[in-house]
């Protein structure tokens, strides 16, 4: 069996295009080969855009942009509805799509579909209900009006962890608030996003509102688009590297910048925590997509009362996990993204090693042609080891003991990054206290996920500006207007 028939067969043919996708038009291309993370072997090629593409990308959206604008949020929100309701339809297909592409487990891209889903279903319902403002001036010398308008023309660039979540997550808003867009979709992941563009169309999204392109050079793509006056926004899922480079770059523009970057989640887990509980959120913490999480838990502090249960409890969950090819049905850890993510994890760990650290379980990358890393565990880890200050991004568990809750909160605030927290307690008073004591934008208590599309979403630190999903998340397309009316 070709690894084109197994596409067919995993998922309905229908659903790839491997061209760009410009003003409704499938434009045919090569250049970018797709990998399956669990054999090495090429899934499919899309097109490579380039400078010249993205601009014509630009020109579709301004095309589209006054129409849509104008087209009643009630009609905006039916469209977004009827996505929702084609991607729920075929999320066995998008599911598998995802797990061929970028690897994960398929219990987890089903999670995905859903949860990428429901950001459509949610601004759905947010594009009616758009707010404004009415006040009087504290001196009465006038009134204030504030409505909220349309930002304009938005790029939207997304990683290859979350394909179809990272990108829903910005279309949602977008289309909610009346902007039109342009995806630029990582080019390890592509299919999903072109998947889904048509299945944009199908739900009736106006030719030019989304436009997706994919490239191998998405520096110069990116920066043609922001210099580009038409172009109003850039909202970002990466990296906190590349999102630096890129608020440089929208400064010289000045375009407003949404920025979902790196983390390193802490997950501090105290004596009196249910050790059951704990573990189970660990688990979720750590492994929901094999570790390649943004909120993934990446530093565990255990008080010293319960470390040794909780290593022990840890080690024989992550041991007993079953790695395989993301799309084999029984697999719970799939292969991680390339060959280059498997290098750093194993860096990362045999550093730690070299410098005291012990592995309960794993501790080295798996021979064969797919991308493996073993869930691994890590005791006995210096706090100034690299693998406590670097995003692991992998299936990888290093677990530091503490004693006291100031303590805890110091080493949950040693680093750059400030996304997500977990913290495991009975004591309510203490999991606000500590909730309040770690700088972080997300915190988990006695919960190991934390991602809903009602929550507004984000990081403070180097982990980002603005946030998405949630009440507010719309406003981060739309640009406040303030009429002065005279009395
Ligand atoms: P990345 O920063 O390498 O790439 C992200 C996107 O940026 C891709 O589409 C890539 O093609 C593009 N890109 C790379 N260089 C660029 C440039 N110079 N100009 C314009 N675009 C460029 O990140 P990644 O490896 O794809 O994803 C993993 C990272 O994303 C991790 O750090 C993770 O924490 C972060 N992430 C954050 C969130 C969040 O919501 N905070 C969610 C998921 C992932």
């Amino acid at each position: 069996m070709t690894l084109h028939t197994k596409i067919a067969g995993y998922a309905d043919p229908s659903l790839h295009a491997h061209g760009l996708y410009i003003g409704g038009q499938w434009e045919k291309g090569a250049g970018i080969p797709v990998l399956d993370p669990s054999t090495g072997e090429v899934l499919a090629e899309v097109a490579d855009a380039s400078v010249e593409n993205a601009l014509r990308a630009v020109d579709a959206a301004e095309t589209a942009a006054s129409q849509w604008r104008q087209t009643p949020p009630r009609q905006r929100s039916e469209i977004l509805r009827r996505w929702f309701q084609l991607m729920t339809d075929r999320a066995e297909e998008l599911a598998t799509l995802i797990s061929l592409e970028n690897g994960k487990a398929l219990a987890d891209a089903r999670g995905e579909v859903a949860y990428a889903a429901e950001f459509f279903r949610w601004y759905a319902e947010e594009a009616t209900r758009i707010p404004g403002e009415y006040r009087h001036t504290p001196s009465g010398s006038h009134n204030i009006l504030v409505d909220h308008e349309p930002i304009g023309i938005s790029v939207l660039i997304t990683p290859w962890n979350f394909p179809a979540a990272m990108a829903t997550r910005k279309i949602g808003p977008a289309l909610a608030a009346g902007c039109t867009v342009i995806l630029k979709p990582a080019s390890e992941t592509p299919l999903t996003a072109y998947a889904m563009a048509r299945l944009g169309e199908e739900a009736g999204v106006p030719a030019g509102v989304v436009n997706v392109v994919t490239t191998t050079n998405p520096g110069p793509v990116t920066n043609a688009m922001l210099a580009d006056p038409r172009v109003r926004k850039l909202s970002f899922t990466g990296s906190t590297g590349v999102g630096r480079i890129l608020l440089a770059e929208a400064a010289k523009s000045v375009v407003s910048c949404s920025m979902e970057l790196g983390g390193n989640a802490p997950f501090v887990v105290f004596d009196d925590a249910d050790l059951d509980a704990a573990l189970d959120g660990a688990m979720v913490a750590k492994m929901r997509n094999a570790g390649e999480a943004c909120t993934a838990a990446n530093r565990f502090y255990v008080q010293a009362g319960i470390h040794d249960a909780f290593v022990e409890g840890l080690s024989k969950r992550m041991a007993g996990l079953k790695i395989g090819k993301g799309y084999d049905a029984d697999t719970q850890c799939g292969p991680m993204i390339a060959t280059k993510a498997v290098q750093k994890i194993d860096q990362l760990v045999s550093e730690a090693v070299r410098r005291g650290a012990r592995a309960t379980t794993g501790g080295a990358p798996l021979p064969g042609s797919g991308y493996f890393y073993p869930p691994t565990v890590l005791v006995d880890v210096p706090v100034d080891a690299s693998i406590a200050h670097e995003e692991i991004f992998g299936p990888v568990a290093p677990v530091y003991r503490f004693e006291s809750e100031e303590e805890a909160i110091r080493l949950a605030n040693d680093t750059e990054y400030g996304l997500a927290a977990y913290v495991y307690t009975r004591d309510m008073k203490r999991a606000m206290r500590v909730g309040r004591g770690i700088e972080t934008g997300m915190l988990g208590i006695n919960r190991g996920l934390m991602s809903d599309p009602a929550a507004p979403f984000g990081g403070v630190k180097q982990s980002g500006l603005g946030r998405e999903g949630g009440v507010t998340g719309i406003l981060e397309f739309m640009e406040a207007k303030y009429y002065a009316i005279e009395l």
